[in-house]
């Protein structure tokens, strides 16, 4: 069953009247970020009441918080069964992004990730999924003076928005289309003009390569940037680092993907960690390019974050060389800058350490 903090207005509608009171709740639960029928006091102590006995809000409660030098902070929460999810919050020059779970754990099994190394425990709901974005949001220091002027202080990451989160990344523990019904409808929560109204533009979803839900995503026509975790540059070394390509092989997730740049006009972000000795040289990367030629895509270069799985990151050398034979290519590459380094700030990181404690 839905909870409250599941639903949107017209399914807030059907059981409450009149109209006013659904959007109403739709605020409080979406605008202001409660988690609690205490705090609505607007309304009604026996409806409040009532609520209460038919319907859950979910909640995160802050388990552990760590802040990093460079303003990243990271949040494991617990949840209302006592799951425990991370979340980060990272300060740009553009503005404060989040980048939340939609699973506790994952089912995909990737050999360098932290959350892949945990198994599964289950999926989240799309309550949950917005209730980190309202939990962390709580959390960041209120608007001040400095915030409201308007130039951004470097470093601080502080924007026109003040402390606002501002941009969305379904890049935490999880595979979000594993957990495609729940993530969609976080979507059409998260972008609610009644509640956060966070532009789609503002919002990436990375996917391990999930080909037919790509498909389907690329059917909701929505403007939000797919990313995929691509990692290789040729099937047999994909298979051994995700096994999800035995299942999906590249050349169909890469026809997925010019599918989603058709229905969408978006540009697709790859993802490509690089892993010591594994994937980093140019041959790699000339074989990259061949792969990418004629998409309408973006390459991230991350260097690899060392979880303890065996996988180590590439040198900075490696890094540069990697990129350089991409772009005599002409393939668009950018090195990600890795935050939160002090902090173990890869997600799975947290919580294996905590939970193993
Ligand atoms: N399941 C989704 C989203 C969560 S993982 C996906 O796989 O895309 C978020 C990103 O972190 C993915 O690009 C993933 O491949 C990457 N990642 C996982 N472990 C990593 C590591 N050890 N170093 C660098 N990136 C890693
Ligand atoms: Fe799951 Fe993504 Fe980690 Fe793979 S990289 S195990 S899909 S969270």
């Amino acid at each position: 069953m839905l909870a409250l903090s599941d639903m949107l207005p017209h399914e807030l509608r059907e059981h409450l009247t009149p109209a006013y009171r659904a959007e109403q709740v739709f605020a409080w639960l979406h605008q202001k970020g409660v988690q609690s029928y205490d705090e609505m006091t607007n309304l009604p102590r026996d409806l409040r009441e009532s609520l209460a006995e038919k319907f859950n809000i979910a909640n995160c409660t802050v388990a552990h918080k760590q802040m990093s030098r460079d303003g990243t902070t990271k949040f494991l929460f617990a949840l209302h069964d006592g799951t425990h999810i991370e979340s980060v919050v990272m300060r740009y020059e553009h503005g404060i992004s989040i980048c939340v779970s939609t699973q506790a754990g994952c089912r995909m099994g990737c050999k360098f990730c932290a959350t892949g190394g945990q198994g599964f425990t289950r999926n989240l709901t799309a309550g949950e999924i917005a209730a980190q974005v309202y939990a962390a949001q709580r959390e960041l220091p209120p608007l001040s003076l400095r915030d409201i002027s308007s130039k951004p202080t470097p470093g601080g990451g502080d924007c026109k928005e003040g402390s606002k989160i501002t941009h969305i990344v379904l890049m935490g523990m999880g595979e979000p289309l594993d957990n495609y019904h729940n993530t969609l409808r976080f979507l059409r929560l998260i972008t609610h003009p009644k509640g956060q109204n966070i532009s789609q533009r503002r919002i990436s979803l990375s996917t391990c390569g999930l080909v037919p839900q790509i498909e389907q995503l690329a059917n909701e026509k929505l403007g939000v940037t797919l990313s995929v975790s691509l990692h290789a540059s040729n099937d047999n070394l994909r298979d051994t680092i995700m096994p999800i390509n035995r299942k999906y092989p590249i050349a169909q997730l890469l026809a997925a993907c010019k599918h989603y740049t058709e229905q969408t006009g978006r540009r697709i972000s790859i993802e490509y960690a690089l892993l010591r000795g594994v994937n980093d040289t140019p041959a790699h990367a000339r074989e990259l390019a061949a792969l990418l030629q004629g998409m309408l895509v973006h390459v991230n270069l991350i260097p690899a974050n060392e979880v303890g799985r065996g996988y180590e990151p590439s040198s900075p050398e490696h890094v540069r060389r990697f990129q350089q034979a991409l772009q005599q290519h002409r393939i668009n590459a950018t090195v990600r800058r890795s935050l939160g380094k002090d902090i173990d700030a890869a997600c799975g990181q947290l919580r294996n350490r905590t939970e193993c404690r």
